[in-house]
Formats: C-alpha cells, sequence, structure tokens
C-alpha cells in the first residue's frame, strides 16, 4: 500500500456510531453476543473506521439503509478484529444488491482452447482492488442464523485477506507465528481429504465448492470459522486450529 493511500486513510476520522444503532446492531444477531467486552468495543471501534474509510452504494434497485452499512461493515470488521489495520488496504468500495445478482462471465479453456460465456448467479464477490459486493438478503440471513455454517461477508473477506499480498492463491499475508509453509501443508492437506471424499460421492461437511480452488477452500472454511467453529473442529482439526491462531490472534 502506497504512502498516500495510508495518510489518507490515516486523515480520516472514524464514523461516530450513535450508541442505540450500536445497540440495536449487536441485539440484531447472536453472532456479537459471544464476544468478549473488550472484543466488542474493539469492533465498534474498527466498525466505526470501517465506515469512514469506504463508500457504500446499492444497485439493482436496493434501499441502503443505514443499519445495512452498520451491519456490513460490523460483519467486514469482525472478520480482521484481530489482523491489525492494514487488513482493511487496498480498496474503497462497497456495493449492495437487494439479493442474488448476475454477472456475464468468460472463461476460457485452456486445454479446448474453447471460450464459453453465461451469467453467474451470486451472492457475494470480491474484486482485487475494486470493490466488495454482497446480497443484503444473505448478509440478513447470516445475522438471523449466524452458526449454520454460512456467511457470505467472511467469505468474501477472506477473498479481500488473499488478495492483500497481491496473489489470490488461499494464503494470505501471514502474521509471524505461522510460517507459510505450515499454513500450505495444512490447507492443501485439508483440500486433499475435501476432493477425495467428493470424487467417493460421500456427503461432506465442509460446502464441496470448496474444492473448486486453493482460494475457495481458504475462504469456505473461513466462513465455518465464523459461524460454526465446533463443526470445523470436528471435520478438519488442523484446519480449524490454524484459523483460530490466524483470525483471533490465539
Ligand atoms: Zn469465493
Amino acid at each position: 500500500m502506497g504512502w498516500l493511500t495510508r495518510l489518507r486513510d490515516a486523515l480520516q476520522p472514524p464514523v461516530r456510531i450513535a450508541d442505540a444503532d450500536w445497540d440495536a446492531l449487536l441485539a440484531s444477531s447472536a453472532l456479537f453476543a459471544r464476544l468478549r467486552d473488550a472484543d466488542r468495543d474493539a469492533l465498534r471501534a474498527s466498525t466505526a473506521l470501517f465506515l469512514a474509510r469506504k463508500s457504500f452504494s446499492a444497485a439493482g434497485g436496493h434501499v441502503l439503509e443505514p443499519a445495512h452499512a452498520l451491519a456490513i461493515a460490523a460483519l467486514a470488521s469482525l472478520s480482521v478484529l484481530h489482523l491489525g489495520r492494514d487488513a482493511l488496504a487496498g480498496w474503497h468500495e462497497v456495493i449492495v444488491y437487494p439479493g442474488e445478482f448476475r454477472v456475464r462471465r468468460e472463461h476460457h479453456d485452456e486445454h479446448s482452447g474453447v471460450v464459453t460465456e453465461g451469467d453467474d448467479v451470486l451472492i457475494g464477490e470480491a474484486w482485487e482492488r475494486g470493490p466488495l459486493i454482497l446480497s443484503w438478503a444473505d448478509v440478513a440471513t447470516d445475522l438471523a442464523h449466524p452458526f449454520d455454517g454460512f456467511n457470505v461477508v467472511a467469505h468474501e473477506m477472506a477473498h479481500k485477506l488473499d488478495l492483500l499480498d497481491g496473489a489470490m492463491n488461499g494464503v494470505p499475508a501471514l502474521p509471524r507465528s505461522i510460517a507459510r509453509r505450515e499454513w500450505i501443508d495444512a490447507m492443501q492437506a485439508g483440500f486433499d481429504r475435501l476432493e477425495r471424499a467428493v470424487a467417493r460421492g460421500r456427503d461432506t461437511f465442509i460446502d464441496p465448492y470448496a474444492t473448486e480452488s486453493a482460494e475457495e477452500y481458504f475462504a469456505v472454511v473461513s466462513e465455518l470459522h465464523f459461524s460454526d467453529p465446533a463443526g470445523l473442529a470436528r471435520a478438519e482439526p488442523a484446519v480449524a486450529a490454524l484459523l483460530a491462531r490466524y483470525y483471533d490472534g490465539g
């Protein structure tokens, strides 16, 4: 990140979040209830900075209420609570659709040389240096059912963290306490186990979508870290322990 961006961000005073708005958010989801008091205070400060540094816009006819922006900022800040302020660097925009949204995609198959184009229906998307794009309906479902194994903001924030070091490859910028080799070995072993189970037609705890790529595996297990950590610890203890060290600094 350039010094100019750092300076601009540093000059941005945090938004003041009214007590009533903050209390309403905390009451809206059990996700926030299990935070320790110190973490809840840190989350409020980090959410206030997020609101100051990111611009929110609506798309697809969505009416973006201040409470939506506050909830999204808090969910995104939860992902980076123990990762330091630079974890939110490199992008500035959040775009919110009312529900699922369509994007036009071109896919080039390197083996056959065939280019196919089609519509994908998405609930979230993260562009390198570009916006974080979300379906409000899915964010609202995550707030209402925070421990069902899905969390679209945690998923897209994992992609944003992955992109921080420049390459989307399932390996985010790591704290000193986690060696790059250790991360890759644990994630690759989990990925391989999931791929074998899916190939054998087994029902898997981890969504088979995670076998798309190393970056999707990181994003899907990140969702589970926030929305069903006990389930993840049973299914993939080493991956769960690594994510706890990464996200919680433990
Ligand atoms: Zn993804």
